[in-house]
């Protein structure tokens, strides 16, 4: 997509259609988080993650950010979580709590909340 543009209406729903998808968007609520964090608290495998991320991005409602080493992920527009909670109240399906606080997360984030 062209930056600046918004997504496709059906681009939304497709992208949403997938389980990885909508907990990687949940994950990225509380703002940018690297792929290693994802990783800890979504357990699936890194090649993975960034499968779903490249999706997301192309339909326009991730963006990423480099940093040193890292890349950080967040969400373009936060309306995106409008339509993910009035999906969750229909469904009665609660989104899981991320972070999740009994993972051990040594992301970049993470390890500076700590230290
Ligand atoms: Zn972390």
């Amino acid at each position: 997509m062209i930056p600046g543009t918004n997504p496709d209406l059906t681009q939304v729903f497709k992208v949403l259609t997938h389980p990885a998808r909508i907990a990687i968007l949940n994950i990225l609520r509380d703002g940018e988080h690297c792929v290693c964090h994802m990783e800890a608290h979504l357990g699936f495998r890194q090649s993975y993650i960034s499968q779903q991320l490249t999706v997301l991005r192309e339909a326009g409602m991730i963006t990423d950010r480099r940093d040193g080493w890292n890349i950080f992920y967040r969400v373009v527009n936060p309306h995106i979580y409008a339509v993910l909670d009035a999906a969750q109240a229909l469904t009665g399906q609660a989104p899981r709590p991320f972070p999740k606080p009994e993972v051990n997360c040594t992301c970049p984030h993470c390890s500076a909340k700590t230290s």
